[in-house]
């Protein structure tokens, strides 16, 4: 790992809390609960017989698929581990400490609220624990933390619309809940325009809007989440294969949140130098570099960052030019947004 990447002064805008368990975590987690879940609508859940304790190899194992299945069933084993105010203080304690440890000073992290809906669990518990996590983490490693409430897009228009109201009343209580997206494996079980309404009430509502767009599905895909109002792109690992979005990409500055080991990992993308990072860079595309489930991917924001520079050849100013669109793309109030830009820019 070269030195100037670690102290790079860098922020992560696609980074989603439950795939930043680490194996040690979700070993812990398992010990903590064994019980299945009551009864949430899911038929899978009623009968299962209760959840295995996994050992640390158990877990790494676990995240060793090779496609966007293997890569459910991973989430799906930490999710379903994820109980009480005290998991969520946790798990976001642990991330913001390996933030830190990156040289990561922001992070606008996704929490899954829809799938927490479905599980049937009460989301009060579960932001009292996440909002302790980062007032601990902020303390104690000074990295600053926004939150984005994230719907599954296969779970339709009306769960969607629930993760607003969930994000409106969040923000109520803390200024850290920042913004509302789609997720979800199927982009085209859920397209954006189902999502026209839901998008329309969160911009109103004061809500800063992001779409996973582009990632499985073309892009058709990305045009959808930019005609919702999306402010940023969700990997957009498609939008190459259409001139007009490259285009309007360029123009109007839509920050693109590239994960290029979760391309990979998922098989999004087939190998590296397939990837179209490089070229998105060269033609003005403001690229960003995000790790989107940094446990489950067995990466890390500096390693992204590493592989960029492996794969592609991009200079360390080419890479700080990439950190300066990170925090320009943030969701930060301007004069904070500064103050990074003007230790990205003093950085040497
Ligand atoms: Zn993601």
């Amino acid at each position: 790992m070269s030195d100037f990447i670690h102290r790079l002064p860098k922020a992560e805008l696609h980074l989603h809390l439950e795939g930043s368990v680490e194996p040690a975590t979700l070993a812990e987690l398992s010990r903590r609960h064994t019980t299945p879940l009551p009864f949430s609508g899911n038929k899978y859940e009623q009968a299962s017989e209760g959840l295995p304790v996994l050992s640390e190899d158990e877990v790494r194992a676990l995240y060793q698929y090779k496609d966007f299945l293997g890569f459910l069933m991973a989430f799906k084993a930490v999710t379903e581990r994820l109980r009480t105010a005290d998991d969520y203080e946790l798990i976001t304690y642990r991330m913001m400490e390996r933030l830190r440890a990156q040289n990561v000073l922001h992070a606008e992290v996704y929490v899954s609220v829809g799938v927490v809906h479905w599980r049937g669990q009460e989301f009060s518990e579960v932001f009292r624990g996440i909002e302790a996590g980062r007032g601990h983490g902020e303390k104690d490693f000074g990295v600053s933390l926004l939150w984005i409430f994230d719907a599954v897009r296969h779970f339709g228009p009306d769960a969607a619309q629930r993760v607003v109201e969930e994000a409106v009343r969040c923000r109520e209580q803390s200024a850290s809940v920042i913004g509302f997206g789609i997720g979800g494996d199927d982009e085209r079980r859920g397209p954006p325009e189902l999502f026209r309404e839901v998008y329309r009430s969160g911009r109103e509502r004061g809500l800063r809007l992001t779409a996973h767009a582009g990632e499985a599905a073309g892009p058709e895909s990305v045009w959808g989440a930019i005609n919702l109002g999306a402010e940023r792109i969700g990997h957009g690992l498609n939008a190459w294969q259409d001139r007009e979005l490259m285009a309007a990409l360029v123009e109007r500055q839509i920050p693109v949140e590239i994960c290029l080991s979760s391309n990979l990992r998922t098989g999004c993308c087939a190998a590296a130098n397939k990837h179209p990072l490089k070229t998105y860079f060269d033609v003005g595309v403001m690229v960003t570099l995000n790790t989107d489930d940094p446990a489950m991917f067995e990466t890390s924001l500096e390693q992204e960052y590493g592989l960029a520079q492996k794969e592609f050849g991009f200079s360390d100013e080419q890479l700080r030019e990439i950190a300066r669109n990170s925090f320009e793309a943030s969701f930060l109030p301007a004069e904070k947004k500064l103050q990074f830009l003007d230790m990205v820019d003093a950085f040497s």
